[in-house]
């Protein structure tokens, strides 16, 4: 089985003592790619660092909207020097969080807004984070998104089911994270899965965060090779064969970020 963790931060300091064995850990998992994701600029590097160390991981470059009140036009710069690496194969995640509020929302909004004319120029994929923006994210991806010629990806979706239809009218994949595995907390998103066409679908760890059931019993810090819970979670609600299912999730992936499996010829 090959399965794809389309979005974690192996890159955050979680992992520091034990990133090498993390990755084998998702190895044997059959975990064989994964996009560690930026949330700031050096965190962007870190995940530039990685993915051209560990083959089979790639990376993305963003200022997460929780970290843009130290975002600059500098940070931007920064980032578009990282953007050349080719192990980088998207832009993110950047977006809106109103609901831990931990930058201004007219700063969230500026750099969201700058990020995604960024990724236009640089014609990167998007990695989108929503958070209770109360449909503003929406309001601001219709008026800057290039739209069904663009490829993006909504993150950890959390949404209504009117979200999730205006993002599949606008060409986006959605992700889907370990909250699918929570009793309580999972069950509107459950029942939300069922509506999202199967090329349409991603699915994600959001490591360190979210650890998926069973291993949010015993185990504290999430990472990629747990995103197997999500696979075979995803395969029973859906009813599918989760060796088929792994499948048509690792094409969609590598769809969206563009990734040629013959780019994979790093040492580790
Ligand atoms: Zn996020
Ligand atoms: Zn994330």
């Amino acid at each position: 089985m090959k399965i794809f963790d389309s979005h974690c931060h192996l890159n955050l300091d979680s992992y520091r003592k034990d990133l090498p064995e993390a990755i084998e850990r998702a190895r044997q998992a059959g975990v064989k790619g994964m996009m560690v994701v930026g949330i700031t600029v050096d965190e962007s590097r870190a995940a530039v660092e990685i993915a051209s160390r560990f083959s089979g991981c790639y990376a993305s470059v963003g200022v997460h909207p929780h970290d843009t009140a130290s975002c600059s036009e500098e940070s931007l710069t920064a980032l578009k020097e990282l953007a050349k690496f080719r192990v980088v194969k998207a832009w993110g995640e950047i977006g809106l969080d109103f609901n831990r509020m931990y930058s201004p929302k007219n700063t969230q909004e500026k750099w969201f807004i700058r990020q995604l004319e960024m990724a236009d120029a640089l014609d990167l994929p998007l990695i989108f984070h929503e958070r209770d923006s109360g449909g503003r994210f929406l309001e601001l991806l219709t008026a800057h998104y290039g739209g069904n010629q663009r490829l993006g990806v909504v993150h950890c979706f959390s949404g209504s089911i009117d979200e999730m239809e205006a993002y599949l009218n606008m060409g986006l994949y959605i992700g889907i994270t370990g909250i699918l595995t929570i009793q309580s907390r999972g069950s509107q998103l459950r029942a939300l899965v069922k509506q999202v066409p199967l090329n349409r679908m991603v699915i994600e760890t959001d490591a360190p965060f979210l650890t998926p059931n069973p291993e949010k019993n015993r185990i504290r810090r999430n990472e990629p090779a747990f995103v197997k819970s999500v696979l075979f979670k995803l395969a029973e609600v859906l009813d599918h064969d989760p060796q088929h299912l792994a499948k048509t999730l690792w094409d969609n992936t590598c769809r969206l970020y563009r990734i040629t499996d013959t780019l994979n010829n790093k040492q580790a």
